[in-house]
């Protein structure tokens, strides 16, 4: 399998979100330039390398100046020759008329916008910089200058959100001129702003069930729509499906770059050096950034390919398990598709084998299942 995609990591922000576990750093006082030399530093290719898919995500890639993001996607011209999909993950009040000349000029044509609410007062309490007339502004620019594929990132499952709250919000965003939403519900992560609040009594997130009555509103909403599912929590017009993160779904290979950036090729999962510093430090010793790697062994991948895979609404496809690993799915997972299928979780049909409605609904469970003694 060759590695056609490759992942780059901007890890600053402007200002650190209250629910927000990502490896990024409040951007004041960071070597910026400096990282971004060792980054274009890390990514040295003798020949340019041909890639299908390249995203550029963060932290806030727009998080960066006008002449910082310029000499990034320079570096990343240079390198690369991108194909197919060039995404950059963006903020919505980052995105100038500059910006996107710039980004458009070097030929990304999918931009994935945070928004994750259309509701000021929950803008607020996710600590976001921007506010909903920023989102509107943003979209329309991003139609001006043509780029291709909009997505917005909406969250549900927030502090004090009503379905109702969330139901406005996914309504904006579906009468908007964009092409994909993606949308999660909030988790509760450790050494989180909200963790604390929550620790100490001072956030009430909505029940888990109202947090299921949201995804099912979200569904309900997409099928009425002109967007059709193709993952747990991905949906898109015919066209705009993100083919960057369908590598992760599909388990194949692809390069990480950048200060704690995983990647995955030849067999081998790494993971880079964090944080900044000492990734800066590693690349301009000349020493390889990658901090720790791992050889999924068989059980190990057939795993992977069973739980990353049944996000998909297509699921994982019969023939190219068995041309992966020599075996069938059936052969070795005879008794879990069985019982998930009597109990209406999967559907095992000639060519795949995927999530019905109600596994999507719970599908940690169904995966779960698919782990190997
Ligand atoms: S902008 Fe994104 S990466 Fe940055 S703090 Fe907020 S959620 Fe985290």
């Amino acid at each position: 399998m060759e590695t056609k995609s490759a992942y780059i990591h901007i890890p600053f922000c402007v200002r650190i979100c209250t629910y927000c576990d990502f490896n990024k750093y409040f951007i004041h006082n960071q070597p910026v330039d400096e990282y971004l030399d060792c980054l274009i530093k890390e990514f040295h290719q003798p020949i340019k390398k041909e890639l299908n898919t390249m995203f550029v995500g963060g932290g806030t890639p727009t998080a960066l100046s006008t002449p910082q993001l310029e000499k990034l996607l320079q570096g990343i011209a240079d390198n690369f020759d991108i194909r197919n999909e060039y995404t950059f993950e963006a903020n919505p009040d980052e995105l100038t008329d500059e910006k996107i000349r710039l980004l458009k000029d070097y030929g990304v044509n999918r931009l994935s916008m945070g928004v994750q609410t259309f509701d000021e007062s929950l803008l607020k309490v996710l600590g976001r910089t921007h506010k909903t007339e920023d989102i509107y502004q943003a979209v329309n620019l991003a139609n001006k200058f043509n780029i291709n594929s909009i997505s917005l990132d909406l969250m549900y499952h927030l502090p004090n959100q009503t379905l109702n709250q969330f139901e406005e919000s996914l309504d904006i965003a579906l009468s908007m001129d964009i092409n994909h939403i993606s949308s999660y519900g909030l988790i509760l992560e450790p050494k989180t702003q909200f963790y604390n609040l929550y620790r100490k009594g001072k956030l009430k997130l909505p029940n888990e069930d109202l947090g299921e009555d949201m995804y099912e509103l979200l569904l309900d909403k997409i099928h009425a729509s002109n967007l059709h599912q193709y993952e747990i929590s991905n949906f898109s017009q015919q066209g705009h499906e993100s083919e960057h993160n369908k590598v992760y779904w599909k388990n194949e290979y692809y390069y990480g770059f950048g200060a704690g950036a995983s990647g995955y090729t030849n067999g081998v999962r790494y993971t880079n050096v964090n944080p900044v510093n000492h990734y800066i430090k590693k690349i301009r010793n000349n020493e390889t950034p990658i901090l720790q790697q791992t050889e999924p062994n068989i059980k190990e991948q057939m795993e992977e390919q069973m739980f990353l895979g049944l996000r998909m609404n297509q699921g994982v496809s019969k023939a190219l398990f068995a041309q992966r690993f020599g075996k069938k799915i059936e052969d070795i997972y005879p008794n879990e598709l069985l019982e998930l299928s009597k109990n209406n979780l999967i559907k095992n049909e000639r060519d795949f084998v995927k999530l019905t409605e109600r596994g999507k609904v719970i599908g940690n469970e169904v995966f779960e299942a698919f782990l190997i003694d």
